[in-house]
């Protein structure tokens, strides 16, 4: 793809998208197949806030209604990457509970462990990073405690911004975030993970922050390069901070903010920061946008398209998938849309492997990804899957640094979106 080295981007206030009509609330946003069982049925009507699907277990959170109005439909709809998804279908209607009020704050220092837990799980909050209900993550890590919280500011590719604006305006909440954490699960020291441009005053105002509140916190610049937000590429590139020490929890600011929302003003997750960019949207944004607001919703409070866009993405490029249309809902894990033009989608001439090993060394969770790709060029999935597949995160590292520019992740993908790997 035709990338600049980083898209220009003008901080500005990171606004409230316009509420949907109707939400297309999925009840799974986790990897996995795991969904959410509905809690009520069509024609019923519902609160902003209310719980609509109770979590099945591990690997699915709850979900609540984004806007108040009445259970249109429950169904399914095919999401970017291929999986189909259970999907409540609220049309707006009645009063607001949460909009437009001042929000509550709670003292939650005076919460023990166990109803903060509750809480975090209550309100269905999912890591918009590692994909999975910020409740499996936190209990996966209670006990022996004393590990270090990576806040992961860092993107994916030269577009998405969304992390790196929540970390500059909402400095005190992702502080009261890491506390929250450390309350829960006994995290140890902070590791603030920022672009080499991230304001050096912003770090400094955290980490005065971090140090009223008792936690002992660094900031670590890191050298731009894309994909660089994956867990294991972070903890490579923090190996000399983190020496033999307990793997970290890595937490985007997004989470961390929404875990502060829910445990200090009783907000379930129903929102989420969505970048809005590409060269063929009028304008880019960062939007709060309701869970459940169709994407074309987005794009037109940005102003619509200069031209016909060659390929939508949600999630951009490295990791993300094709939007096969307009109606694809914003869900907890959506962090970007990009509208890209003919010339950003541009892809060069490829040329046949020359097992040259370069994907081999890239590739973080060990695979041999040139060998993954012939497999699967001949159809052989089971064997593909035997070499290490269903290993493969489509971090993107290996397609990144192949030489013959062969589409590695596309191939990998491809077979994930068919359902291969389950
Ligand atoms: S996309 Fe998969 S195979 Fe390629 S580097 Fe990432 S994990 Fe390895
Ligand atoms: S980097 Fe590309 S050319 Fe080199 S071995 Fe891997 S797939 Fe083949």
């Amino acid at each position: 793809m035709a990338v600049p080295h980083r898209a220009p981007f003008s901080p500005g206030t990171m606004e409230n998208a316009f509420l949907p009509l109707n939400a297309y609330v999925p009840l799974g946003d986790c990897d996995g197949p795991h969904e959410a069982r509905p809690v009520v049925s069509e024609g019923g009507e519902v609160r902003e806030g209310q719980l609509i699907a109770r979590s099945s277990g591990k690997g699915s959170a709850n979900v609540h209604s984004p806007i108040p109005g009445i259970v249109r439909r429950i169904t399914r709809m095919r999401m970017p990457g291929g999986r189909e998804r259970g999907i409540i279908v609220v049309s707006l209607e009645g009063s607001f509970s949460v909009l437009g009020k001042r929000p509550e704050r709670y003292l939650w220092k005076s919460l023990n462990k166990t109803d903060i837990m509750h809480i975090v799980q209550e309100k269905g909050i999912v890591s918009v990073g590692q994909r999975m209900p910020l409740h499996d993550l936190l209990a996966a890590k209670s006990s022996p405690g004393g590990f270090p919280l990576v806040v992961n500011a860092l993107e994916m590719d030269a577009w998405r911004r969304a992390e790196e604006e929540i970390l500059r305006s909402r400095p005190l909440d992702v502080t009261d975030g890491c506390a929250i954490v450390a309350r829960v699960a006994q995290s140890g020291p902070v590791i603030l993970a920022v672009d080499p441009d991230f304001p050096q005053a912003s770090i400094d105002s955290m980490l005065a922050s971090f140090k009223e509140t008792g936690i002992e916190a660094v900031a670590e610049r890191f050298r731009r390069r894309f994909p660089q937000d994956m867990r294991h590429q972070l903890e490579e590139a923090l190996a000399p901070v983190l020496k033999d020490g307990p793997r970290p929890l890595i937490l985007e600011p997004s989470t961390l903010v929404a875990l502060h929302d829910a445990v200090v003003s009783n907000k379930a997750h129903i929102e989420q920061y969505v970048y809005m960019g590409g060269g063929a949207l009028k304008r880019q944004d960062i939007l709060k946008a309701r869970i459940g607001t169709p994407i074309g919703d987005l794009v037109e409070e940005c102003g619509g398209f200069v031209g016909p866009p060659e390929r939508i993405i949600v999630n951009g490029p490295f990791r993300g998938h094709s939007a096969g249309s307009l109606d694809v809902p914003v869900t907890k894990t959506t962090r970007a849309v990009l509208a890209l033009t003919r010339h950003e989608t541009m892809t060069a001439a490829t040329r046949h492997c020359v097992r040259c090993g370069q994907c081999v060394r890239s590739c973080p969770e060990g695979l041999s990804p040139h060998l993954l790709y012939k497999l699967l060029a001949a159809g052989r999935t089971a064997q593909a899957r035997a070499e290490g597949l269903g290993s493969c995160t489509l971090c993107g590292a290996c397609a990144y640094s192949c030489w013959s520019r062969l589409p590695l992740v596309e191939s990998f993908s491809g077979d994930r979106a068919e359902g291969n790997l389950g």
